[in-house]
Parts: structure tokens; C-alpha cells; sequence
């Protein structure tokens, strides 16, 4: 079915994610900034190309995101590897992979500064001191803008690599890289990926077999080829149920909603020649 589903996010809102640590990649820690990602990034009309997991080793981010960088999305967004560490290595691995000198960023080491500053007014015994570990978190790719990190203290980066791809890098702590993506990341959202909604109405069948419902849902994604039209088997809150998941994203909510609902009377109508109910329908 996914042939004739064209969204119509245009090739300007392409993003590819990498998730960096060896802990993701032995099982320890299970990858969920990723999901986090695609979500808040479909929510804005992105268009998630393709998400790798990468080894903290300089020529695995080097071969990652450099092919990345050669299929020219808008966006390459890094999560993982910023913090003090000898072994969080992504500024110097991206640094060396793009023949960057590493410079101390006067701006993220203020950053850095203020955070343990915080941290010693917080914690009796705490120092403040900038230790040589500490400053690491200030040594930035030449170029790089650092992003402001409210909850921790490792300042991201956002990197224009050139007038078509920005690299952004982000910590692995989930409440930080969410917690920038929220704040400072968002300008650089905004001129990247711009203003964008995606919105999905889910089609709660009265029963299941998928096979039924396919040639028809293929007539209905080729009609309305913007929308994602998607079969799944789903257990809700009274027991398992097959859905059709309608989902679009764009930059005009009006469009997005005009699509969604033609789309969605016509598979109700369709569904129902077939002998299907639609119990509820859920927007979100
Ligand atoms: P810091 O070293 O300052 O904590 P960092 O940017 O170097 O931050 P990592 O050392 O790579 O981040 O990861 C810190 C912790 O964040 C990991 O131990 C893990 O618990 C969690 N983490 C890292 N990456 C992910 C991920 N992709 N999904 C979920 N949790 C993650």
C-alpha cells in the first residue's frame, strides 16, 4: 500500500536521526529518544527519513552521519555522547570527520559554568570548579552554534553543514535532549523544518481480518494520496480491534483536516458495503 502514499512534506523537510551509544547497541538502554523524535518531529510536519543506531567510535559517526550528509536532508539530528567522558566523543568525532578545528565556544562554556555554579548552590561539598572534563563540554566544531541545556550540563549544537543540511547534536539524557529540543532548539526548528501539524484519526472496526479491508484500503490510499492510510491490529481499552490509521501531515491544518475527513467518510462508507462497522473514531 505504501507505494502511492506521496506525503506531501516536501523534500526540504527530510530528517535523519542517529541515537549514539554502545549502551544502546549491547541492550543496556533501550533507545526511546528515537521514538520521542520521530513523534515530536512528525508533530511538526518533518519527515523522519531513516533512524540508525551508532557505536561511541569516531569512524562509525564519521561513516553514519557522513553518508547522511551526502543524501542532503534538512535536518541530521545526533542524540548521545556529549557529556564529559573521555568515551562521549560526538563533537570531536563530527569535528575530525568534517576537517573542523575543535574551538572552546566562550558562550557553551558559560553555560557549563553556571550549571555546576548551580549545582554547588544546590549540594553542600559540590565544587564548581571547571575541570579539565568540565570544559570539554565547551569544545564545539568550529562554526557550531551551542543550544542552551536547561536541565543539564552538556550545551547541544546546531551546525549549518551547508545552505542545505544543519546538523543538530543533542545529550543522551532523555529529560535534556527533551528538554532542548524544547526550548533552544525550537529557532532552529523553526527555520529548518518551519511551522507544520500532523494530525491522525483512527477508525475503530467492529471486527477483524485485515486481509478483508486491503484491496479496499489500497483504492482508498490511491484516491487520497497525501493521506497515510494504515491497517493495524490495536488493543484498546475493551480488547483487540483492527484500525485504520488516516494520518497527514502539512503546513495548513485546514488542508490536513479537509483530506482526513474526506478520507475518512469514504472508508467508512467503503467499510461498511463490506459488512464493517466503524465503533468510534479517535482523533488525535
Ligand atoms: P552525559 O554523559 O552528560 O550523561 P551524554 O550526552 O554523554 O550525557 P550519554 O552518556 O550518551 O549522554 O547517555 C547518558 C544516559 O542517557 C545513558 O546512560 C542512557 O541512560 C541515556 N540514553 C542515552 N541515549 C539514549 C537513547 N537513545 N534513548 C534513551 N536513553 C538514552
Amino acid at each position: 500500500m505504501q507505494e502511492t502514499f506521496r506525503p506531501l512534506a516536501s523534500p526540504d523537510k527530510r530528517v535523519e536521526l542517529f541515537a549514539i551509544g554502545n549502551e544502546l547497541l549491547v541492550g543496556q538502554v533501550l533507545d526511546t529518544n528515537t521514538h520521542w523524535l520521530i513523534r515530536s518531529l512528525t508533530a511538526l510536519g518533518a519527515h523522519v527519513r531513516r533512524a540508525h543506531i551508532l557505536r561511541d567510535e569516531y569512524d562509525e559517526i564519521a561513516d553514519g552521519v557522513g553518508a547522511a550528509i551526502r543524501r542532503a536532508p534538512r535536518l541530521i539530528l545526533t542524540t548521545g555522547g556529549l557529556g564529559p567522558t573521555d568515551d562521549d566523543l560526538t563533537f570531536r568525532a563530527i569535528a575530525r570527520m568534517l576537517d573542523l578545528p575543535l574551538v572552546e565556544d566562550p558562550i557553551a562554556l558559560d553555560m557549563v559554568r553556571r550549571r555546576y555554579e548551580y549545582l554547588a548552590s544546590i549540594r553542600p561539598n559540590f565544587s564548581a570548579e571547571l575541570n579539565e572534563a568540565r570544559r570539554k563540554m565547551a569544545l564545539f566544531p568550529q562554526g557550531g552554534q551551542p543550544l542552551a541545556n536547561p536541565s543539564g550540563a552538556a550545551p547541544g549544537l546546531a551546525l549549518d553543514i551547508n545552505s542545505q543540511t544543519t546538523l543538530v547534536c543533542l545529550p543522551g539524557v532523555p529529560a535534556e535532549m527533551k528538554d532542548i529540543f524544547n526550548t533552544s532548539l525550537q529557532p532552529v526548528l523553526e527555520r529548518t523544518i518551519g511551522a507544520g501539524s500532523y494530525i491522525e484519526h483512527t477508525l475503530v472496526l467492529d471486527r477483524g481480518d485485515e486481509s478483508r479491508i486491503a484491496a479496499l484500503l489500497q483504492q482508498i490510499q490511491a484516491a487520497h494520496p497525501t493521506v497515510y492510510v494504515k491497517s493495524r491490529g490495536q488493543t484498546l481499552e475493551d480488547g483487540a480491534h483492527l484500525t485504520v490509521v488516516l494520518s497527514h501531515a502539512g503546513s495548513d491544518p485546514r488542508f490536513i483536516h479537509q483530506e482526513l475527513t474526506a478520507t475518512e467518510q469514504e472508508a467508512i462508507h467503503a467499510l461498511s458495503s463490506l459488512g464493517y462497522a466503524v465503533l468510534r473514531v479517535i482523533e488525535s
